[in-house]
């Protein structure tokens, strides 16, 4: 096993570290916390980086960077705060990846190359009031009609909800039940009978746009069609990569707030020492390499392995999984270093704290991940289901 990055690789960490401390991204993360705004002037810049789209085919305006290149870059950004990685999460590791495996050449010349230049972006929508753990039991439905079908349904927690321009929805086909049943559809913002919910009022994350969307007898054209009934095992397989996304956003979180513990851990007097002294804060600071390094083994193994293409399911799922209670525990660890400041918005590990606990929900629940893991580990199936 190769632990080394490339030159490229090391050039694009160290330019993306170089880029935050220049354009003060630790201010505008608290910045962004504190008035719910997203940063959009980050989208221009990054085009401008060649950070959007560099996992995305190259015909399209893509790199065609290979899925850990991604990561890296998710994982430098989020250590300021994952409002400042995200674009790149979205153009890299989120559901422009479908399109990009499975559209048609017309939808990947619309939307790849939208994306790849910063203006557009697509938000994955397979949550519903009734289906999130148990996605296979969702109800948005479209019907054919003509030379298209009609669409109704709503989703809940959908993220870029309100501002991206396109949407990935998970609907079923007609009245195919069960996972079978389901493909996806590109929806755009705008489309008649195609309205957004209130914006959601989360812990943290704050300045990430999210609400309901709501169908109400939306005309999809036939040319909207990404995946069919019966495509339902490549949606979840395109999205493991997302998942390797996700638990790069926990890297960084927890990489950001182990450097602000370990700096203000040497700065900080207590009985006439810097608290480094004690040994409880340097076991603290310990433990957290200790288990921030161990999560980044797992992610970059589950990114490596998909290459230029998908992870397997086992590996991204244990990265994400271990990485979401990682981060969690790190950021919790982190705030204890500061003593009251870590519950005081003066310090940015606050936020740390409140953005940590998103990963372990979003993307998959990790008791869901773990019915996964189990499922590969016993060679069988576990319906969830009651009688199964
Ligand atoms: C920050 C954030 C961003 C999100 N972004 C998006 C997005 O962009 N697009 C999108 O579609 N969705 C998004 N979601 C929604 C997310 O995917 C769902 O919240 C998640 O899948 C869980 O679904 P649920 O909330 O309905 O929980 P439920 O399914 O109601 O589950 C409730 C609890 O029961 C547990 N549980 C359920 N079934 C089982 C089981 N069989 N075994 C063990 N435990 C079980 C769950 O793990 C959880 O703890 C986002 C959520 C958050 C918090």
């Amino acid at each position: 096993m190769d632990f080394k990055l490339t030159e490229e690789q090391q050039l694009l960490v160290q330019t993306i570290r170089e880029m935050g401390e220049k354009e003060n991204f630790k201010d505008l993360a608290s910045e962004v916390d504190r008035t719910g705004e997203f940063p959009w002037k980050l989208m221009p810049m990054y085009a401008g980086m060649d950070l959007l789209g560099m996992t995305l085919s190259p015909e399209y305006g893509g790199q065609g960077q290979p899925a850990l290149t991604a990561v890296l870059a998710i994982e430098e950004l989020a250590k300021f705060s994952p409002m400042m990685a995200a674009p790149v999460f979205e153009s890299n590791v989120g559901p422009v990846r479908v399109v990009d495996m499975f559209g048609t050449d017309e939808q990947k010349k619309k939307i790849v190359t939208g994306v790849c230049k910063g203006e557009l972006s697509v938000s994955v929508c397979m949550t519903e009031p009734e289906a999130g753990c148990d996605l296979t039991s969702l109800a948005t439905n479209v019907v054919e009609d003509g030379d298209g079908y009609v669409l109704n349904g709503r989703k809940i927690f959908i993220t870029g909800g309100g501002e991206a321009s396109h949407y990935l929805v998970y609907t079923r086909f007609g009245d195919v039940m069960g996972y079978r049943g389901i493909g996806a559809v590109i929806v755009e913002k705008g489309m008649p009978g195609f309205t957004f919910g209130p914006q959601e009022d989360l812990m943290g994350l704050r300045g990430m746009p999210s609400c309901d969307l709501i169908f109400e007898d939306v005309r999809i054209p036939e040319e909207n069609v990404v995946l069919r009934a019966g495509d339902f095992k490549n949606l979840m397989l395109t999205f493991d990569i997302e998942r390797c996304g996700n638990a790069a956003m926990c890297l960084g979180v927890a990489g950001g707030a182990m450097e602000e513990a370990r700096a203000y851990a040497l700065q900080r007097h207590a009985f006439g020492r810097p608290i480094c002294e004690f040994q409880d804060i340097q076991f603290r600071i310990a433990d957290m390499a200790m288990k921030l390094d161990a999560a980044r083994l797992l992610v970059y193994r589950a990114a490596s392995g998909a290459g230029g293409g998908l992870p397997s399911i086992y590996e991204a799922s244990l990265a994400k999984c271990y990485a979401n209670e990682m981060v969690i525990d790190v950021t919790n660890s982190a705030a204890l270093v500061f003593g009251g400041y870590g519950y005081s918005k003066a310090f940015p590990v606050e936020r740390m704290v409140r953005d940590a606990r998103a990963w372990c929900v979003a993307g998959g629940t990790t008791q869901m991940l773990r019915t996964t893991l189990a499922s590969v580990l016993f060679g069988r199936r576990f319906d969830q289901r009651p009688g199964k």
